[in-house]
């Protein structure tokens, strides 16, 4: 589920929507999804609930995070990321 267009609009509100936990803002790291393509976003503002974590973003900075992920050949840095198929964890 894609949670960049599903939170959307939510973003006043001062309690999680799903527990009611308090909401606090803070700058986090977000990896995005889009296509086969995966961004690590960092340092993005965001509403977190301080309870189950759930993650509230603005809808300018989905917007921003949009514009990065059509330009994410331009970024100055990349990480690897390890990759494990199910399958190989339940090898015996
Ligand atoms: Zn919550």
């Amino acid at each position: 589920m894609d949670r960049l267009a599903d939170t959307e609009g939510r973003i006043a509100m001062k309690r999680c929507y799903f527990c009611k936990g308090e909401i606090v803002t803070k700058e986090i790291r977000h990896i995005h999804q889009w296509g086969d393509k995966i961004i690590l976003f960092e340092g993005i503002p965001a509403e977190v609930c301080r309870q189950c974590g759930e993650v509230y973003f603005a809808p300018d900075i989905v917007e921003a995070m949009d514009k990065g992920t059509m330009q994410a050949e331009k970024a100055k840095e990349s990480v690897k990321i390890p990759v494990i198929s199910y399958r190989e964890l339940v090898k015996t």
